[in-house]
Parts: C-alpha cells; sequence; structure tokens
C-alpha cells in the first residue's frame, strides 16, 4: 500500500496559484491520523531560487506560525522561483503546548535524522527530506521558550557559503553567529554547503504582533534579495555581530524584579533586576557581569537559585557608548518599520 504521508512533488502545485494544503504527518500511535499545514507558492517553472520557511520546530514557540500567517496572508506577486512554508513542523508538541515531540525529543537535535532510527530520527529525516529536496535557502523561525522573551536577531554560521552576503540584506540588525554542531536544522543545511537562517524572537506559548512582524520583515528581505519580490525597502543597515554570549543567573532564589528594557545595552556592574523575598525585603540585585546587549530574559518572576535571568550577547567588536542613545538602548534597534 503506497503511504498517504507527505511528499512534496513540486510539479503538483499549479504556477502562479499559491496553495495552502493539510497534507498527512506521521501519525500518533499508528492510530490517529495528524494533518498538518503545507503551503507552496510557485512564480516559475523554473524552481529555484527556492525559500523554505518553517516554523514551530518546538511546538510551543508559536509566535512563528503567526509570522507564518502574516506571510501566507500577505498579498504577495511571487515574480519568480518558489516559496514552501511549513507553519507548524512539530505539530505534535504544538496541539500539546510542548516543546518537544512525543517520544520527549527535541526535533532540533535529531537533524539531518534516519529513516529506520528512533521516532524522533525519522521524524526529522520525513521533514529533511521535503525541506530539502527544492529548498535553496532556508529560514527557521524560533521564539524563546515558555517564560522567556527573546529580543528579534537572527542566527547562523557565517562560515557558510554566502551567508555573509545574506545576511548583509537582511531586516534584522542583530547577528548572533553560531557554528554548533548539535543536530539541528541549521546544522545540517549548513552541511549541504547551503544558508539557513534562525530568527529568534518573543517568548513560547504567545504570539506577539510587533515580533511577528520582525520575522516577516525579515522574510521580506531575503526574498527581496533573491529578486523573488519587489520590495520598497531598503534592508541594508549596520549589523551588530554577536560572536559570544552568556546567562545571568539568579544567585539566589527568590521573587525577581525586572529594570531592565529588551535590546538594551548594559555595562558590567549595572543592575537590571532586584531579587526580594516573600515579605518584600530585598535580597540582592541582580547585577550585569558584562558589558553587553540584552538578547532574552526571563519574563517569570518565581526564580530559583541558578535559574537564568538575563542573556548577554558580548559587544566585543564594538564601543558601547558609541551605540547607546542616552536610555541605554540599541540606537535605532527598534526603529526600522516592522
Ligand atoms: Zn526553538
Amino acid at each position: 500500500m503506497k503511504s498517504s504521508l507527505f511528499d512534496l512533488d513540486i510539479e503538483d502545485y499549479e504556477i502562479g496559484y499559491p496553495r495552502l494544503d493539510f497534507v498527512d504527518f506521521p501519525s500518533f500511535y499508528g492510530l490517529q491520523k495528524v494533518k498538518a499545514p503545507v503551503y507552496v507558492y510557485r512564480a516559475t517553472k523554473e524552481v529555484s531560487p527556492c525559500v523554505v520557511v518553517t516554523a514551530c520546530m518546538h511546538g510551543d514557540e508559536i509566535n512563528g506560525l503567526r509570522t507564518a500567517q502574516l506571510l501566507m496572508k500577505k498579498k504577495m506577486k511571487l515574480l519568480k522561483g518558489t516559496l514552501i512554508v511549513l507553519p507548524t513542523v512539530n505539530i505534535y508538541g504544538f496541539l500539546n503546548k510542548h516543546r518537544y515531540l512525543p517520544d520527549r525529543k527535541d526535533i532540533n537535535r535529531c537533524f539531518p535524522g534516519k529513516n529506520k532510527g528512533n521516532f524522533g530520527s525519522r521524524f526529522a529525516d520525513f521533514i529533511f527530506r521535503n525541506v530539502t529536496r527544492y529548498g535553496d535557502v532556508f529560514i527557521d523561525l524560533h521564539s524563546g521558550g515558555a517564560g522567556r522573551f527573546n529580543i528579534p536577531q537572527i542566527r547562523c554560521d557565517l562560515s557558510t557559503p554566502g551567508m555573509h552576503e545574506l545576511v548583509e540584506n537582511v531586516s534584522i540588525p542583530l547577528v548572533v553567529n553560531s557554528a554548533l554542531r548539535d543536530g539541528s536544522l541549521r546544522e545540517a543545511i549548513s552541511e549541504l554547503g547551503k544558508p539557513c537562517i534562525v530568527f529568534e524572537g518573543g517568548e513560547g506559548l504567545r504570539i506577539d504582533e510587533t515580533i511577528a512582524k520582525y520575522g516577516l520583515n525579515l522574510i521580506n528581505s531575503i526574498l527581496s534579495h533573491y529578486g523573488m519580490i519587489k520590495s520598497k525597502k531598503e534592508f541594508i543597515g549596520e549589523k551588530f555581530i554577536i560572536k559570544r554570549r552568556k546567562w545571568t543567573r539568579a544567585s539566589r532564589g527568590g521573587l525577581l524584579l525586572n529594570k531592565a528594557k529588551y535590546g538594551k545595552i548594559v555595562k558590567e556592574g549595572e543592575v537590571v533586576g532586584e531579587l526580594r523575598q516573600m515579605s518584600g525585603d530585598l535580597i540582592t540585585k541582580v547585577r550585569m557581569e558584562h558589558d553587553g546587549v540584552i538578547l532574552g530574559m526571563s519574563t517569570s518572576s518565581l526564580v530559583m537559585a541558578g535559574d537564568a535571568l538575563y542573556h548577554i550577547g558580548f559587544l566585543d567588536d564594538y564601543n558601547p557608548d558609541d551605540l547607546a542613545d542616552d536610555e541605554g538602548e540599541l540606537s535605532d534597534y527598534f526603529d526600522f518599520e516592522a
């Protein structure tokens, strides 16, 4: 019997007509059919350039789904190539408000996967085969987990061929350069010598329209870079490359009162929060251990000793005084049109 599982064949899609289908993903326990959305927009017979957008790799990171919706609903004339969108890759986690797959694997540690491996590995293989069949460029949409907010940033390996040029032309100024070999989609795509950009922004289990628009803007800038859409916007602006990152952790447990703003430039020793007791008495002030920019932070006010509170990107190649305005904000960061 022929498997009904989704198997992307570009010839099934008529040129010039974007289409959203609900297709068969591997079933729950071999019992329950699971359908997930797949969107394909072919502009020309020539498939390339083919941009693939994936979201909800972690099932609770639903802001990527919102970005995908904005993209699919947008009145857009694709001029050439193909746009493929998988808005809920980990449909199982999504349905359960959960980060992981049903076998508790993180799919983003399973790529490229094996068709004879465990469920996580087989499912990663299923996704990987479908997205890499035609894809030339990949955008993977993520957010912080539940209780963690990330400011809009991209993560990529600048040593991948073509990546530098691509990054120069995207709409997001904060670029975290990281080259981990960790089973992520980004690593597996990089192994193919193709560019994969991870977008990080927002918080798990929340939709934030502003952050979703940052994601949409990023995708538009990439489509525009490859001449796939006409855009009036110029996306070339200064990029801040972050090469080192570190979490500031709670030295003690308590109630966290945050005093910092998203995207704030901070100096070593600066107070960004307070930990208070049940009585309200101050336990300790949370001070920055390094100069840098706050890439992400805990949004949970109940913290235990050792909990990650503030994710700092080191601005090694920049002088923080040159970057910050009077308020200590990363200059113009939130100013460009979302
Ligand atoms: Zn994620």
